[in-house]
């Protein structure tokens, strides 16, 4: 068939497809959405409050433009996500019937790091040949380089020598990563950085904005190593800032290929453009700059990662700097929600102050709703017996559980529900995260545990395996690593004699040193036997024996989002609290350590963080944990005084959006519950309860749970 037929042919689909097509895709749509759905050429900016029909727009106008015949590869979309990339695909796929799964193939869908990595792969292999390879510097490897350069103070106390760049200081390597992170993602690269640190006086005469610089340098270097001698090729390393960074000085460098993918994008899609970073802007904005066919939609109300260097200015802002006559719309409706639920949402985020050129007020199309109900509760186990039997109760009515979604603000909170979950028998899907009694550090304390209470099992001798090396370099005193080869060796002889691991430790035939290390380990495990009866007492020793410094040097003190590891061993102690005995516990852990994984689930509840419900909706959705402490978290408050009773007033401007997000989830029903106490902690109920009074007044001071509606 020759070029001219094909191009005839596909020209006919692309005119019987548009025909049927279009009036489909523009079926349903408000004015303001069709105004959007229609918008042509040039730059354009959607504004709107959530669930107000912006993905769908969007998804909407590129199978318009796919419809009329744009070539999909000529469409650029950035989702948030990797699996609202997944998501929109598959909406496309949908919307454009038959053969349209292969052309979705074939556009650019994903995340702004996606399209980077095609594209620098694609180009520095042109440019630069072998030397153009890179790796991704995923996060093992940047924790070991990060570790490398902090210096190892376990490594000293041992009496070797420092390594190669060693800083000496009390590392955290995620905390000085996640620091060269935020300033990367605001533009800076290190020189820059370092110069603007040094003119500001005050802050370079700060120690440890010295180190993080230092720090930065080596990383850099580190990642720059050009040649892998054993694997025999170059072996740059890019971190997924570097992504980023790399791709967008390739676009500002090279003209020649800047103009490439200027003439070559014909539209450019940005979904959630508020938490787009400057460097992710400025990417978008040079693809587009020959056509200028920006589309981007988003809400100033639900930024949430300003941790990342995201900040709503830098792009909402920035559009009308960049474009000062390109079309701005407003989607005024909330179709997801009940008017009950709009009402409420919009009454707290209109406490942000957002400038009104920002943001609308949402109508609603959906008539008054169930109420909005909040519960109190004693503690975060009460709470979580309440959402597990509210959701049975739910059950009932004849209603799925996949239509219902628990919000909490950080990871750690899973533990009570898991368990009423488990107790209950409701079948529940934990996103983004692993179980609570499988994740790593949980699991160690309770190997510990175990050990303190039973050695001569295949249990414990699990528990021997999984904690002999950990902390991997030292424990309370400077002790040695054993390494895998000795648990190998231990188990052989152990086999021999047909004995425990832990029996073996005593008995066995090792070199010296590894007896010493041995015996170090089989007294730190008597010690934390004897620090009481109670579980919770030998959890404590463990941690103050070493662990909890030892989780903070290995991971971090705080990851991305709030959530923290050192959290979950807080909450391990709270709920060992709750068994009579060290046993017991050990036999209630055993007993949750099944989570129900999503294939096996059926119909199940999902659990996820706020952070990872954006964009997404549910008919009932739980708010969890909705407390001053939990949400706005005590982790992103700043106090003015030492005496914390001054609050500086846009420290909690994010933890807002954030109970916004968590409430504009739901299409008809939103639970409030909090706990008056978590872990050690006395909570008292979020202050954002006060900035809705559509929600009615709660008594002073209840006890158990109490339950008001919120009258419509
Ligand atoms: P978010 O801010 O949470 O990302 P959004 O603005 O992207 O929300 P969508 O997810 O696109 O909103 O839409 C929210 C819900 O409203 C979806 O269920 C969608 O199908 C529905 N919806 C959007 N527009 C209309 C419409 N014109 N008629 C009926 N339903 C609509
Ligand atoms: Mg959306």
């Amino acid at each position: 068939m020759s070029q001219a037929t094909l191009e005839a042919i596909t020209e006919d689909l692309h005119r019987s497809r548009s025909a049927t097509l279009l009036p489909a895709l523009e079926a349903g749509l408000n004015t303001e959405q069709i105004q959007a759905f229609s918008h042509d050429d040039g730059p354009c900016l959607v504004l709107a409050g959530a669930g107000s029909g912006k993905t769908t727009v969007l998804t909407r106008r590129v199978a318009r433009l796919l419809a009329r015949g744009t070539d999909p590869q000529r469409i650029f979309v950035a989702t948030f996500t990797k699996k609202a990339a997944e998501e929109m695909g598959s909406r496309l796929a949908a919307l454009l019937g038959e053969g349209g799964e292969a052309i979705v193939e074939k556009m650019w869908i994903g995340t702004f790091h996606s399209h980077c990595l095609r594209i620098l792969k694609f180009e520095w292999a042109h440019l630069f040949g072998k030397a153009g390879y890179f790796q991704l510097a995923d996060e093992n490897w940047q924790i070991r380089v990060a570790k490398a350069i902090l210096g190892d103070k376990d490594w000293m106390a041992r009496g070797l020598p420092s390594p190669p760049f060693g800083l000496n200081v009390a590392y955290d390597p995620k905390g000085a990563l996640s620091a060269v992170s935020a300033v990367k993602n605001r533009g800076f690269q290190v020189e820059e950085a370092e110069a603007a640190f040094r003119a500001h006086e005050p802050l370079w005469a700060d120690p440890s904005i010295q180190i993080l610089a230092k720090f930065w340098r080596c990383y850099e270097q580190a990642k720059q190593a050009k040649f892998d001698i054993l694997a025999k090729k170059p072996s740059r390393r890019l971190d997924f800032d570097d992504l980023l960074i790399e791709a967008l000085k390739l676009l500002q460098e090279q003209p020649a290929i800047r103009q490439k993918y200027q003439q070559f994008f014909q539209y450019l899609c940005i979904d959630e453009t508020q938490d787009t970073s400057s460097v992710q802007w400025e990417i978008a904005r040079l693809l587009s700059a020959a056509h200028s066919n920006i589309f981007i939609v988003g809400d100033v109300g639900q930024a949430v990662y300003g941790f990342r260097g995201c900040s709503p200015e830098a792009t909402v802002g920035q559009f009308g700097a960049a474009y000062p006559s390109g079309t701005v719309i407003r989607l005024p409706t909330n179709y997801r929600s009940t008017a009950t639920i709009v009402r409420v949402a919009n009454e707290l985020i209109e406490c942000s102050g957002i400038d009104a050129k920002y943001r609308l007020e949402m109508a609603s199309v959906h008539p008054e709703g169930e109420p909005l109900s909040q519960h109190e509760h004693e503690h975060a186990d009460a709470e979580a017996l309440f959402v597990a039997e509210s959701l049975k109760q739910i059950q009932e009515t004849g209603a799925a559980l996949r239509d219902c979604v628990v919000l909490f603000r950080t990871n750690a909170y899973s533990r009570a529900l898991e368990e009423a979950f488990v107790k209950n028998g409701v079948p529940y899907v934990l996103q983004g995260a692993m179980g609570f009694y499988a994740r790593r550090e949980v699991r160690d304390l309770v190997a510990f545990l175990q050990l303190s209470v039973e050695r001569d099992s295949p249990a414990a001798d699990e528990a021997v395996k999984r904690v002999l090396n950990v902390p991997s370099k030292s424990f309370g005193k400077p002790t040695h690593f054993l390494g895998g080869a000795f648990i190998a060796a231990l188990e052989t002889q152990a086999a021999l004699k047909n004995q425990s691991l832990y029996k073996t430790l005593a008995t066995g035939q090792f070199k010296t040193w590894q007896g010493l290390a041995a015996k170090d380990f089989r007294d730190m495990v008597r010690d934390i036997a004897l620090a009481g009866d109670s579980a919770e007492a030998r959890l404590r020793k463990a941690r103050d024996m070493g662990y909890d410094d030892w989780l903070l040097r290995e991971e971090g003190h705080v990851e991305d989002e709030g959530n923290s590891r050192l959290d979950n061993l807080e909450e391990l102690c709270t709920a060992a609290a709750a068994f009579p005995t060290p046993l017991d516990f050990v036999a209630f852990v055993a007993a949750q350590n099944k989570p129900i994984g999503e294939e096996e689930a059926g119909d199940a509840v999902e659990m996820m963080t706020i952070h990872r419900a954006k964009g997404l909706e549910w008919p009932v959705v739980f708010v969890v944990g909705f407390a001053f402490g939990m949400l706005p978290h005590h982790r992103s408050l700043r106090w003015l005084d030492e005496e914390k009773t001054q609050l500086a007033g846009d420290s909690i401007e994010e933890e807002r959006r954030l109970a916004y997000v968590a409430i504009t989830r739901a299409k008809e029903r939103v639970y409030l519950s909090w706990p008056l106490q978590h872990q050690t902690r006395a909570l008292t109920r979020s202050p954002f309860l006060k900035e809705m009074p559509s929600l009615p007044e709660m008594e002073a001071a209840p006890l158990g749970t109490v339950s008001k509606e919120a009258s419509s």
